[in-house]
């Protein structure tokens, strides 16, 4: 921990509020250029998504789908005695939090080697260029200072009020879920998003009872229907006992042992856990940004021009706080190029992230990899007339082997706009999904046409190579 300063001081270059990864991202940047940077967390470094989200998650879905192939292996003449593997959740659990320990270990020597100040604290805006720090030692508060300085405090999960929902607290979160030191037998997962699909396709894999409660009729409304429509109902395939078009109303029981959960069609849901996965909103509250003239928007995001400049000059806003893109390499990316804009070389000064064609993976079982426009978004911006369509549904060379019910699908397509038939969407589901999408974001990005798809030669034998054959 650096010196406490005694008195308000601009000794910094810049100050940025949150350790995690926009806040890691743009701070490491800045101080390469040999910027004075001060850093301020009030958890564990590395934020949401090397501590609750990404990280510990992934490894999660690698133990469910591991699972999955210890199913498997029998469809591929593996003798095993063990026709029902079980997951040690706890021992699991231990070994994860011992890998975010490193990570955090990692990232605060990161930070001490490039020369950043780290303040273990909670950091609140007392003026355009003044934080508050409150440490976590519970020693006394004390301010510092800097010409600019940068909100990067990301968000939380949102759980209905009680108000609204009598007994929700009785749920926990996706903060929760990386709490839970059992496996829970049986689970109700409510919301159709990211979180919603990702954590009930991990229980269900992993074996538990699991419930998935939505108020529509498909899971993942913002991507492209095709990928809804195949993924919905081969969730339930899979087991997962789908509530669709409903909302909870009511929760009852004792946290931690059982709870009911009703429903407004009459369902009541018996469950271990109950996890809400309905949204997340940002940490803004009591952080002084109001006070200091910055404009929010309803949701409590922090509103920013294509810059990251908020509504106050000198003070930007990065990552999941400015409530676009809610993803870690978004993040990383908006603080690096922030630090180029504001510290690094003329050539720089101008840098900006662009918020278009960012590719995206949803770690369901099987994986999404999405990049572009979705169908709907495409005919909106061109018009119908002007899109071409392409598409293959099949089942990928692994699954020639596996039981019938367990063929899991790979559904691709391709959108692309005007004569030239560029490529302005891909969305593909099925087995490899996740890996396979990086690549053809990059694709999308160098604005490439069908035809230019269609001229690289294809590696056999893969699921990807539908993707450079489509007719
Ligand atoms: P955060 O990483 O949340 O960091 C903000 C930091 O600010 C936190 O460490 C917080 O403690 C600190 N802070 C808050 N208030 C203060 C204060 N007043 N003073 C000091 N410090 C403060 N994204 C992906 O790209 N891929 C994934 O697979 C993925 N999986 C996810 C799974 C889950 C369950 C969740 C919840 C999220 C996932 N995300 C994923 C999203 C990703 O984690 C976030 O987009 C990313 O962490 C945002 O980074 P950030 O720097 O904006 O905020
Ligand atoms: P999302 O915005 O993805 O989804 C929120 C979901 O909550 C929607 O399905 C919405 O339903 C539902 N919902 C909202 N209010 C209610 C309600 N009152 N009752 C029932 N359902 C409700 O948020 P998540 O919390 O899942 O994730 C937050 C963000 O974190 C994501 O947007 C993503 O950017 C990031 N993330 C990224 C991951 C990745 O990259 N793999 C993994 C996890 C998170 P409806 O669709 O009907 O509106």
């Amino acid at each position: 921990m650096p010196p406490v300063p005694e008195q308000p001081t601009a000794t910094y270059d810049w100050i940025i509020i949150g350790g995690g990864s926009g806040g890691s991202g743009a701070s490491r940047r800045a101080a390469s250029y040999g910027a004075k940077v001060a850093l301020i967390e009030s958890h564990r470094p590395g934020g949401t998504c090397v501590n609750v989200g990404c990280v510990p998650k992934k490894l999660m879905w690698h133990a469910a789908d591991l699972r999955d192939k210890l199913l498997q292996s029998h469809d591929y003449e593996l003798q095993s005695s063990n026709a029902d593997p079980k997951f040690d959740w706890n021992a699991f659990k231990t070994k994860r939090d011992a890998y975010i320990g490193k990570l955090n270990g990692i990232y605060e020597t990161n930070w001490k080697k490039e020369g950043i100040e780290y303040y273990r604290g909670k950091g609140v805006l007392t003026s355009p260029t003044t934080v508050e720090i409150t440490p976590n030692d519970g020693g006394p508060r004390y301010t510092i200072g800097a010409k600019q300085i940068c909100i990067a405090v990301g968000g939380r999960p949102t759980v209905p009020s009680e108000d609204i929902v009598p007994g929700a607290s009785l749920g926990i979160d996706s903060d929760g879920f990386f709490d839970l030191t059992e496996q829970p037998k049986r689970v109700v997962v409510v919301g159709a998003g990211y979180i919603a699909v990702e954590l009930a396709g991990i229980f269900n894999a992993l074996g538990s009872e699991t419930h998935l409660v939505i108020r529509r009729d498909r899971v993942l409304r913002t991507f492209d229907p095709l990928l809804q429509d195949t993924l919905t109902p081969w969730m339930e395939k899979t087991g997962v006992h789908l509530h669709t078009n409903s909302n909870v109303t009511k929760v009852e029981g004792v946290k931690g042992q059982a709870l009911t959960v009703h429903t407004d069609k009459g369902e009541k849901i018996e469950t271990d856990v109950l996890l809400w996965a309905v949204g997340r909103h940002s940490n803004t509250e009591g952080l002084g940004l109001e006070d200091a003239g910055i404009t929010l928007d309803k949701a409590g995001n922090v509103v920013v021009d294509a810059y990251q400049n908020s509504s106050v000059q000198n003070i930007t806003a990065i990552g999941d706080v400015q409530g676009k893109a809610l993803l870690t390499p978004v993040a990383i990316a908006a603080g690096r190029k922030l630090a180029n804009r504001l510290f690094g070389p003329e050539q720089f000064k101008e840098d900006k992230l662009s918020y278009e064609n960012i590719p995206t993976v949803v770690f369901s079982h099987p994986p999404i990899g999405t990049v572009g426009l979705t169908e709907p978004q495409a005919v909106e911006r061109y018009g119908a007339d002007a899109i071409k369509i392409y598409k293959t549904s099949f089942k990928s060379l692994y699954f020639s082997m596996i039981d019938e019910p367990h063929k899991e699908p790979t559904v691709y397509k391709l959108i692309c706009v005007g004569p030239e038939e560029r490529v302005v969407g891909v969305h593909i589901i099925g087995q490899g999904s996740d890996e396979i999408t990086q690549g053809f974001a990059v694709a999308v990005k160098l604005q490439a046409r069908k035809q230019d798809l269609d001229d690289t030669v294809a590696i056999h034998p893969t699921s990807s190579e539908e993707l450079v054959t489509l007719r």
